[in-house]
């Protein structure tokens, strides 16, 4: 099953990035990389994780640069963990608010100090776009006098807002947009969903932009989940009406969305957070939760294992929506005594 939802940000070449990036490997190789770097392109075509990719290769401990992030070195478990002491990120406090001068000063700062590992740092500003004419000012005295062995990497999807005296000092690397077909056939390998195409013209092409889109139509899909289960529970909403209205959903979508629910419901139950679910959702949980065997929530667990199996034998779809309705309301039968 597809990881809907990464813990945390992902560095995957993605596909359409794969020439940009044989290109920066080669640079890095021939001992030819910019001091400073304007990574620029459309939104949402992953700039940043690319920025990323090219953070923990800079610091990657590999002799084949080519290769790199080698993915075993121990610069690349601290990149993995985010917490690799010469890769400094710098990023507005809040989405859509400016990048201050205080903020850069204190970045050109640590770039003076002494490096942890092997001399090599890497300075990411990202949107660069968010700095003020302060902050790019004092960025700009750092550019003039590039600190050996670091590499500055401004990430930004509107270069021209940058200040010309900023530009003309990086390199420029430029991702495109993506073609449609390259970017449908990119969201469904992830099994977002089967409306790929809608997502990414509602994206503008952007593919990371359009699967967020479809994230977040489909965790409004399992709430309604949610909403169903908790109607079912409490013998307010009729059983048939609720099995319809999933088959109409798909079989398929509903099974995935159950397993996020009881994939979090379980978390609960042993005093974890909630992984898969919006935080809000934990109060809606926690009534589902109320006074269920949790025996009875492995049985249904098992249930939804051998339905997935029936599924991928083309059994009815309805049939199979039916069974999960049923499957929910023996969980939630209270024991006899
Ligand atoms: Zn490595």
């Amino acid at each position: 099953m597809p990881e809907a939802v990464p813990d945390r940000p992902s560095r995957e070449l993605l596909p359409w990035q794969e020439e940009t990036w044989r290109h920066l490997l080669d640079r890095l190789s021939s001992g030819r990389f910019p001091h400073a770097l304007l990574l620029s392109g459309p939104r949402g075509v992953g700039k940043e994780q690319l920025a990323r990719r090219l953070a923990a290769a800079l610091v990657c401990e590999s002799q084949e640069v080519m290769d790199r992030p080698c993915e075993a070195c121990p610069s690349c478990r601290l990149s993995r963990a985010g917490t690799h002491p010469d890769v400094h990120w710098l990023a507005p406090e809040e989405e859509g608010k400016a990048i201050r001068i205080d903020a850069v000063r204190d970045l050109i700062g640590r770039s003076a100090l002494t490096t942890q590992a092997r001399g090599v740092r890497v300075f990411v500003i990202s949107p660069a776009e968010a700095m003020n004419r302060a902050a790019a000012n004092a960025l700009l005295k750092t550019l003039e006098e590039p600190v050996p062995s670091s590499t500055l990497v401004l990430v930004s999807s509107a270069p021209h807002r940058l200040p010309a005296t900023i530009r003309s000092r990086c390199q420029q690397v430029t991702l495109n947009s993506v073609q449609i077909a390259v970017a449908a056939a990119w969201l469904k390998k992830r099994g977002t969903s089967d409306d790929e195409e809608s997502a990414l013209s509602l994206a503008g092409g952007a593919p990371l932009l359009a699967l967020r889109f479809l994230e977040e139509k489909r965790l409004e899909q399992v709430m309604r989940l949610v909403e169903d289960l908790g109607a079912l529970k409490t013998r307010k909403a009729n059983p048939v009406a609720v099995a319809a209205h999933w088959s109409q959903m798909g079989a398929e979508k509903v099974l995935d969305g159950l397993r996020r629910i009881l994939g979090d419901l379980l978390r609960l139950a042993s005093g974890q957070t909630l992984r898969l679910l919006p935080p809000d959702a934990g109060e809606h949980l926690q009534v589902l939760m109320k006074n269920i065997n949790l025996r009875k929530l492995f049985d249904f667990v098992d249930e939804l294992n051998r339905l997935e199996l029936q599924l991928a034998n083309n059994l009815n779809g309805a049939m199979l929506t039916e069974r999960m309705v049923n499957a929910w309301l023996a969980t939630t039968r209270a024991e006899k005594r």
